[in-house]
């Protein structure tokens, strides 16, 4: 049998279990992936006799690894793009495609590593990836092996665009793709990577962009084939007040009725952003169980607005965070999100309205629940050991009376340690399995060609 590995003398162990029960001076153990006890330090001591590792954890708190719902690993390489700046989502949009048809298997490998690089930093140990973008040569394939190399829990789906701007929809023809063949490559890629198995490494989902992006057709037969597959269901829905417009002319009538007649609601689907949903849209996400990506950054940066989050966490909305993609953040920090969506409810709803811990619970079990994680999100024995430390005794933290509350209020820059499925991912602030000047000089390789498509 493997030893156990030992973490303990934690200032706060914050578990984000249905209690909500955070130790002091706590300590964590597991073995083989998996979390076998969760206490105090005293009540793990004896562990410590059969344990191959110990951790102290002295000055620093302890969370479940963070959890991200929506992201475009690719655009990592198209932060701060001139021209790209200041503009609203679909101006926004039609200044990066042409750039990004332009992406080759290695740019795609690049990027996506230097996403991970970053989540994995800062704490994130699940991440899907909504990737939709396919350039002669690119396939799913390219940012699945970049994942398995960073060491994260990796969900990556199948996107798609398929109506160009010939025949009414945003993005350019040239990067479109053909829709039997969207199918027949989601089919390939389910089959050859989707792992179902409690504590998996790699699933699939099926993920065509948004509504604006793809036919009616290949919504409904998207969501056909992933539930006949049985795997979950990701787009971009009601993200801005264009979005509705788009829908309302196009289609007559609102994006949430829109994803309801196609079979696009459910505890199998999640969708991004949502800021512009309203009560009738609201009470069918609860009603049918139906999940939430909540990405406040983006939504800030874009101009799209401020999502209705109170009223549906209220209703009960399933709901995670996600930093979206890196061309609207444009960064990728999942403390910092938690902060932004606590800020922005209170600066429509009140301070009282939206505390640090519900944020908190949103970047952890939130975004477990949203994935359909229910193996991850929380330290508990039997959960998979997805572990993120943070030093708290550090400068941008330092000082915080509740340390918990300050993880949201005055976050670390970086996590200290991660683990995920109990294997170190960073330590002592550094990537463990891939190296740090390897993804850097491998992002700098594409963003040197990249940059001559300005
Ligand atoms: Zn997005």
């Amino acid at each position: 049998m493997p030893a156990v590995k030992l973490l303990h003398h934690a200032d706060v162990l914050a578990c984000i279990d249905d209690a909500g029960t955070e130790i002091a001076d706590g300590a964590v153990a597991w073995r083989d992936g998996v979390i076998v006890a969760v206490g105090s330090s005293a009540q793990l001591a004896p562990l410590a006799q059969e344990a191959d590792e110990v951790i102290d954890a002295r000055g620093c708190v302890v969370t479940p690894g963070l959890v991200n719902t929506h992201h475009h690993l690719y655009q990592s390489l198209t932060r701060a793009v001139p021209g790209a700046i200041d503009a609203s989502l679909f101006g926004w949009l039609k200044r990066l495609y042409p750039i990004w048809a332009r992406y080759t298997p290695e740019d795609v490998f690049a990027a996506t590593q230097l996403g991970l690089a970053e989540l994995a930093l800062s704490g994130c140990t699940t991440t899907s990836d909504h990737h939709y973008l396919f350039p002669a040569g690119v396939t799913l394939d390219d940012s699945i092996h970049a994942a398995r190399e960073v060491g994260l829990r990796f969900h990556a789906t199948r996107g798609a665009m398929s109506v160009g701007e010939s025949q009414g929809g945003l993005p350019p023809d040239s990067v479109v793709e053909d829709e039997a063949a969207i199918l027949a490559d989601t089919i390939r890629v389910i089959d050859r990577f989707h792992d179902a198995a409690e504590g998996a490494m790699l699933r699939v989902a099926v993920a065509p962009c948004s509504p604006f992006s793809v036919s009616t057709d290949l919504m409904r037969e998207s969501a056909l084939l992933a539930r006949d597959k049985g795997v979950m269901m990701h787009t971009h829905l009601a993200e801005d007040a264009d979005d509705v417009a788009f829908s309302l002319e196009r289609f007559g009538c609102r994006p949430g009725e829109y994803a309801e007649q196609l079979g696009w609601v459910g505890p199998d689907v999640w969708h991004a952003h949502c800021v512009q949903l309203d009560a009738a849209e609201i009470a069918l996400f609860a009603r049918t169980g139906t999940g939430l990506a909540h990405c406040p950054c983006s939504n800030c940066r874009l101009g799209s607005g401020i999502a209705p989050l109170r009223a549906m966490l209220d209703a009960k909305v399933p709901v995670g965070l996600g930093v979206d993609g890196s061309a609207s953040n444009d960064s990728g920090h999942l403390l910092a999100e938690a902060r932004q969506a606590m800020l922005l409810q209170r600066v429509v709803h009140g301070a009282d309205r939206f505390d640090p811990r519900t944020a908190l619970r949103l970047a952890t079990r939130g975004g477990a629940q949203v994935l359909g994680r229910p193996d991850v999100g929380a330290l508990e024995p039997g959960k998979r050991a997805d572990i993120a430390v943070w030093n708290v005794a550090d400068v941008p933290s330092s000082g915080a009376w509740d340390k918990v509350a300050g993880l949201v209020l005055s976050p670390p820059r970086q996590a200290r340690d991660v683990f995920v499925e109990g294997r170190a991912v960073v330590r002592g602030g550094e990537l463990v399995q891939v190296r740090r000047d390897a993804v850097l000089r491998a992002a700098d390789r594409s963003l040197a060609r990249l940059m001559t498509f300005a």
